[in-house]
């Protein structure tokens, strides 16, 4: 899950703020028990973990690939659609609802103030995102693929690798690029849209309508030009960039002619 649907779970789950928990089950080995009776003090998203705080302590999930979760409140369904894996990693059942994990990773956070741990001036979906400091972390790695420096979490925490293809697309830029082959102003764009698409995924998920509306994640003919949108699996995080040759056209410096692609 990305950061969006992270923030989005975070809204749906505050109706657990200030209700305690009742019941605890599920097969993690962290030693769940100890959220027995807990109050939920607060629940909150950074980039694609999400926290619940306690009086004296904090759970932190990590969704991972694969992780997925569900809630009830009052006996409705409270989230979306996603997919269910095998056994829970955790349930715990409140007074008035349900909150289910899978394939998630899951740790304890001992502080009182989770919140505290996390700079959310690095998280694109924050009140307090900062894109100029964004942009000169993305500066200190020249040599590297935009498409990897993207998924950086310390940079642009909540981007995941749909948001990546999506503006990486809708700025016209080829996953290949190396930051030091962008101009400035094509870079500032790319990062000002990891936000502007990081808001637009979170309304198309809100609405159920993320898959469709993505134009080129997941695509084989491209939105704009008809022509293929090829897939590779590429960079230091070997991830898969989905792109249009035509649309996102490769940019070399001249140091770069002999080994461009
Ligand atoms: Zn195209």
């Amino acid at each position: 899950m990305e950061g969006p649907s992270i923030h989005l779970a975070a809204e749906q789950l505050q109706p657990f703020v200030g209700r305690r928990i009742l019941r605890v089950s599920g097969n993690s080995r962290i030693g769940i028990d100890r959220l027995n009776h807990r109050v939920v003090r607060d629940v909150f998203a950074w980039g694609k973990q999400l926290v619940l705080q306690f009086d004296t302590f904090a759970l932190r999930v990590h969704f991972l690939l694969w992780g997925t979760f569900a809630a009830t409140v009052r006996g409705t369904s409270v989230t979306g659609d996603y997919r269910r894996t095998g056994p829970p990693r955790l349930v715990l059942a409140s007074t008035n609802g349900e909150i289910t994990i899978w394939s998630a990773s899951l740790r304890f956070l001992d502080t009182a103030r989770a919140r505290d741990l996390y700079d959310f001036s690095a998280d694109v979906l924050s009140p307090t995102w900062n894109p100029r400091a964004a942009l000169q972390k993305t500066r200190r790695h020249p040599d590297a693929e935009i498409a990897d420096v993207l998924l950086d979490q310390s940079i642009f925490a909540g981007v995941g690798n749909i948001i990546k293809n999506e503006v990486l697309y809708r700025t016209r830029t080829s996953p290949f690029t190396s930051v030091r082959d962008l101009a400035p102003r094509h870079l500032r764009t790319i990062v000002e849209d990891a936000r502007v698409f990081s808001f637009r995924f979170l309304e198309l998920r809100r609405a159920f309508a993320l898959r469709k509306n993505l134009e080129v994640y997941g695509r084989s003919v491209c939105a704009s030009c008809g022509g293929k949108v090829n897939r590779k699996v590429h960079g230091t995080r070997e991830r898969r960039s989905f792109f249009c040759r035509t649309c996102q056209p490769v940019l070399a410096g001249p140091a770069r002619t002999l080994a461009r692609r």
